[in-house]
């Protein structure tokens, strides 16, 4: 497509990325990212879309962060290794922090542009911060045409 502000045909900059909602479903790490590609010459917002992203949750509780985690809600003398088992077999995660970084000619392909995504997250049976990464990359012409 052609610039409307300079009139050239649109070779793409930096493309513009937003964390637009993020969570988690079933040990997935999710997250809805507007993607606004701009003009390299005069960064006029030329084409926008939303780009849905998503990451494996890879995390393994380690042993004494869940007790320690369990100590700070159960009296020390009622806490058994039952609860401790319970507490990694039905952890959750929260997402705390999600972040999307600009991601340009992804895979060294000129055409596809995307973001790399960062999700923070807090595991509830040990309480440690989790962090994961995704990367989302599209075509230009996935995107549509700002008005
Ligand atoms: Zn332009
Ligand atoms: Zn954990």
């Amino acid at each position: 497509m052609r610039c409307p502000e300079c009139g050239k045909f649109a070779t793409y900059g930096e493309p513009q990325v937003e964390v637009q909602d993020f969570g988690v479903s079933d040990e997935r790490a999710t997250a809805e990212v507007a993607v606004t590609l701009v003009c390299g010459e005069d960064d006029t917002e030329l084409k926008q879309g939303t780009v849905e992203a998503s990451a494996e949750i890879e995390h393994t509780c380690e042993l004494e962060a869940v007790v320690a985690h369990l100590l700070t809600t159960v009296e020390p003398e009622k806490l058994g290794t039952d609860d401790v088992d319970k507490a990694v077999a039905d952890r959750e995660f929260e997402a705390t922090d999600c972040t999307a970084e600009a991601l340009e000619g992804a895979r060294g392909k000129k055409n596809l542009y995307g973001a790399t995504v960062t999700w923070t997250l807090e595991c509830s049976a040990c309480g440690e911060g989790v962090e994961v990464t995704g990367e989302i990359e599209e075509e230009a012409s996935a995107f549509e045409e700002v008005v």
